[in-house]
């Protein structure tokens, strides 16, 4: 049916043209709606409702001034965010993130994202996203909690558990959640834990929040082999970044038996034939605050190579997890030449289209990040669970339930690609199961 894809082809127009020069939002509608034809050839009733159009209009979107003063006294202005997308299966929830290069299009696009991937989930989960330009690398814990307190400041009277759950992010840690709960439960004088996830388990957070989403994906990246008949076991694995993601899968992928013989920061790459030794990433990183290219100190038998690209080395399984766009075509073509198997998304679109077009095509398995990584944001549903009902659950407990989760979101993408006509596409499933959860709820609603 011509008409579909001119009618899907017209709202992606009015999408660029309403919201100018913010690229990776554009790049995030695209490539969802180049995927809805099927469900809207099956179910003319989205059309009719215009639900397409109302998903790519945020609900809200909340930019704010957020000055703060540095050690020397000197006042400093940054610029705050927080976008609600969509609240049609439960209160905006994803993440904040603290990066020198986020944008209000940034910030839409990740929105944009969550919506699916909560969906996704299963759980009563609306989509947001929020952040701020703010660098916290270089700065003092003090400098830190000064900018935190600021940007809570403004952004309390928009949350609410009821409402609006910010968690972590790029830049955003414990550290972080802990001064932007502490803040909020000052100005509000409500110990309200469910308004923010991410928190330490001392004080109202959950186990396994801090390894979800790297373990979720690798949860993932085994299901898929699975269906291969294949599994980790002995699989040479490179993992881009070193932070939350990045840490926790490698932590999991070792625990499957595999070899992580490479993972990065923003200057470089550190390569360790016989494996990436874990506690001294965690101690750079988690505790330290440093650069990668220090890891070479402890393990000189190791190789670090600034400004290198990671995807050059050669790799069975390879899970971006670092940020958006580090994965082009030219990557994806070293990487099927050197024999990767398959890819496993943990950070928010991390693939460039011609990367993942070039996967399907090779038939590597691809797990698209809104289905990958989406063990973050399900553990912290379990973590507002827990908090509403004042509990407390084990590390053990709440692994199981994660990874249920996984197998779950794995199998409905599956299930879904089949059933809408292209079999073992993950970008299709996840978008059409997620597209299909929202798009009922919305009408179901009315217009609202
Ligand atoms: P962290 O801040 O903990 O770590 C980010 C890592 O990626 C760092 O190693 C960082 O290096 C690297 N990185 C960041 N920006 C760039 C860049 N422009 N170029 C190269 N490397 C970069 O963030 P997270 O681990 O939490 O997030 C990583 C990804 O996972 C993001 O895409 C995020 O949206 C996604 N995600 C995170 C979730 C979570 O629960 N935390 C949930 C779902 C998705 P450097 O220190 O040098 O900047």
């Amino acid at each position: 049916m011509p008409e579909i894809d001119a009618r899907i082809q017209r709202i992606y127009e009015q999408v660029t043209q309403r919201n100018p020069g913010e690229l990776e939002f554009h790049q995030a509608v695209k490539e969802v709606l180049e995927t809805l034809g099927p469900a809207l050839r099956k179910h003319p009733e989205y059309a009719e409702h215009k639900v397409i159009e109302r998903i790519c209009e945020p609900e809200r979107q909340i930019i704010f001034r957020v000055p703060w003063q540095d050690d020397k006294g000197e006042v400093q202005i940054n610029r705050g965010f927080r976008v609600g997308f969509s609240s049609a299966l439960g209160p905006y929830k994803g993440g904040l993130r603290f990066h020198p290069s986020v944008l209000l299009g940034t910030v839409k696009f990740l929105g944009f994202e969550q919506v699916f991937k909560n969906a996704i989930t299963g759980m009563p989960l609306g989509g947001g996203k929020g952040g701020a330009d703010f660098d916290p690398k270089g700065k003092s814990d003090g400098e830190v909690m000064r900018f935190c307190q600021s940007y809570m400041t403004e952004l309390y009277r928009h949350i609410g558990e009821l409402t609006d759950v910010p968690a972590g992010d790029i830049g955003v840690g414990g550290r972080e959640i802990g001064y932007l709960f502490g803040q909020y439960k000052r100005i509000t004088n409500r110990y309200e834990t469910g308004v923010l996830t991410g928190k330490s388990p001392k004080w109202g957070g959950a186990l396994v929040r801090r390894e979800s989403t790297g373990y979720g994906a690798v949860f993932f990246a085994e299901e898929m082999l699975k269906a291969r008949g294949s599994d980790l076991v002995g699989k040479t694995c490179v993992v881009s970044g070193s932070g939350n993601v990045a840490i926790y899968a490698m932590e999991k992928l070792q625990q499957f038996g595999a070899r992580v013989v490479a993972c990065s920061d923003s200057n470089g790459v550190v390569y360790h034939e016989k494996g990436i030794q874990l506690d001294t990433v965690k101690r750079l990183k988690e505790v330290e605050r440093k650069r990668i290219r220090e890891y070479v100190n402890a393990h000189p038998d190791a190789k670090y190579i600034e400004g290198g690209n990671i995807w050059d080395i050669p790799c069975q399984v390879a899970m971006p997890c670092a940020t958006q766009n580090e994965l082009d075509e030219g990557a994806a073509r070293t990487l099927v030449k050197n024999g990767c198997i398959a890819v496993s998304e943990g950070a928010n679109m991390p693939t460039m289209p011609g990367g993942v077009k070039l996967f399907q095509e090779a038939g590597v398995a691809f797990a698209p990040g809104k289905a990958a990584n989406a063990g973050g944001v399900a553990t912290s549903a379990l973590e507002m669970q827990q908090n509403a009902s004042r509990d407390a659950w084990t590390f053990e407990h709440t692994e199981e339930r994660l990874r249920e989760i996984m197998r779950c979101i794995h199998d409905n993408c599956y299930a879904t690609a089949e059933e809408y006509g292209s079999p073992g596409n993950y970008v299709i499933g996840a978008n059409i199961a997620g597209f299909r959860r929202v798009a009922d709820a919305i009408i179901a609603f009315g217009v609202i």
